[in-house]
């Protein structure tokens, strides 16, 4: 596949989820590949998101562990006490060897790693902020998001999820600005290492998009956990004081005053300064990279995956994007990536996860419609004394009996939707699910015996 017309046939900005699939598929199938990366090869995911945050959630779930042992005969020495550097370094040497394993797989494919910035300077050219100028036959735009921080007075005093994997110390009492992904994780996550947790968002919505029974319940058990939600909460400013606390003072509500102050306010496609305007790229109102169906640019030769594009925001869409890219461009095998019932969680404490359409989406799109529920205590915490309900919704097509959704929050609720999203994927009915036995004791067994 070499072409001498260019140093190579494919370049690919960021070496994230997105960009190290394609990277990584592309050079299999025989092309010339490079990949630039300014931070380090893996991207949020490996490197300040997913990862790193899914251990933090494992960590934070021995606070409640813990002090359920009891009940189950083991002897927890009280207090038992949590170090926050040993979690936060253990996760940090975890995210180095993964960051290690990523650039050898590039590597052992051939791939050309290039540690420098790359900036479009054509549709086939790039400058690098080694110094040097290269030229490609096709181009890969995979630089990911950034998080969004509201223009507000004394923002600089905050934090994003970037910083929290680094804290020094817990903080005593903090504020998390968002109700979304990144805000109900880490303020479940902060909560279980004994922070003060305020949650403040600006409507009265927690993690808009989910169901809204689900998204209730979570609220619930979060008030009753001892998180505190301020809504309908613009901010004003945020002052730092004399004695490093900092004072956050916003619309609608009284001042509070915390220790750290968390941003987590969506996220901004990492388009600026990229030069994408010397090849005519069009980005939509958000800064994303506006693609068809192919991944394709406006620009015939560039193309772009990944959270870059703000089409679904999660490493595994990003990372079909960038297969479907690789097969389709040098594998002799085109494919597009299909959007349709994607499972999603959010691993707050308790988790929640969901696929297909909600009850809402559902009475809106196809007016007949059924819904069944299991609204119960798991068997672990009746024995734990513990009050929290798990909740199970499906939602069914009304004619045709077919399950169109299914949403569900409490113990293990991730691992147990993937499952269920293979049936909904392939669009079995409610008497299919009735018709397997259900397998006892488990949480899993309600999803056969809804009502
Ligand atoms: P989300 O879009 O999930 O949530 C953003 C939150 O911030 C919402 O509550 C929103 O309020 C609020 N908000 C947005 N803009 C402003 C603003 N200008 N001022 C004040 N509040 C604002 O974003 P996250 O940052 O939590 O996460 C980013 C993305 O990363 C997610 O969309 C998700 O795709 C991905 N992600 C996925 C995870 C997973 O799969 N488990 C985990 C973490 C992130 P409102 O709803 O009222 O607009």
């Amino acid at each position: 596949m070499t072409d001498t017309t260019y140093d190579y046939n494919l370049f690919v900005i960021g070496a994230g989820s997105g960009g190290t699939r394609a990277a990584r598929v592309s050079a299999a199938h025989g092309a010339k590949v490079a990949v630039a990366e300014e931070y380090r090869v893996g991207g949020t995911c490996v490197i300040r998101g997913c990862v790193p945050k899914k251990l933090l959630v494992y960590g934070a779930h021995f606070a409640e562990d813990l002090r359920d042992a009891k009940k189950f005969g083991w002897n927890v020495p009280e207090p038992c006490d949590f170090s926050w550097p040993t979690l936060r370094d253990n996760v940090l040497a975890e995210v180095d060897r993964l960051n290690g394993a990523y650039t050898q797989t590039l590597t052992s494919h051939g791939v050309e790693i290039i540690n420098a910035r790359a900036e479009v300077t054509g549709p086939h050219s790039l400058k690098l902020s080694d110094g040097r100028e290269v030229t490609a036959e096709t181009i890969l735009i995979a630089v990911g998001a950034h998080p969004a921080v509201p223009d507000v007075p004394g923002k600089e005093h905050g934090i994003t999820s970037n910083e929290a994997f680094h804290l020094d110390t817990v903080p005593k009492r903090m504020l998390i600005a968002g109700a979304g992904y990144i805000a109900n994780e880490f303020a479940g996550i902060f909560h279980q290492f004994g922070a003060h947790v305020i949650l403040m968002n600006r409507t009265q919505e927690i993690l808009r998009g989910y169901d809204l029974q689900i998204r209730d319940r979570l609220l619930q058990i979060s008030m009753m956990k001892g998180l505190e939600f301020r809504f309908d909460a613009q901010f004003e400013k945020i002052v730092k004081e004399a004695d490093g606390c900092l004072t956050v003072h916003m619309h609608g509500h009284e001042p509070v005053t915390v220790d750290c102050v968390m941003f987590a306010t969506g996220r901004v496609p990492n388009t600026h300064g990229l030069g994408l305007d010397t090849a005519g790229i069009e980005l939509d109102e958000k800064g994303a990279v506006q693609v068809d169906e192919d991944s394709r640019s406006s620009c015939p030769s560039i193309y772009a995956v990944g959270d870059v594009t703000n089409r679904v925001q999660l490493t595994p869409v990003a990372i079909r994007e960038g297969q479907a890219f690789a097969d389709s461009k040098y594998g002799g095998k085109p494919c597009r990536v299909d959007y349709d019932c994607i499972p999603s969680a959010v691993f707050s404490h308790p988790p929640l996860a969901g696929v297909g359409l909600t009850e809402s989406q559902a009475r809106e799109k196809l007016g007949s419609v059924k819904v069944y529920s299991s609204d119960f205590r798991p068997m672990k915490n009746v024995l734990a004394g513990r009050q929290e309900r798990a909740l199970y919704k499906m939602v069914c097509d009304g004619e045709t009996d077919r399950v169109v959704g299914i949403h569900m929050i409490g113990p293990d609720a991730p691992e147990i939707l993937q499952s269920a999203a293979i049936a909904v994927k392939a669009g079995l009915t409610k008497a299919q699910f009735d018709a397997t036995v259900a397998l006892h004791p488990s949480m899993a067994e309600e999803l056969v015996l809804l009502r």
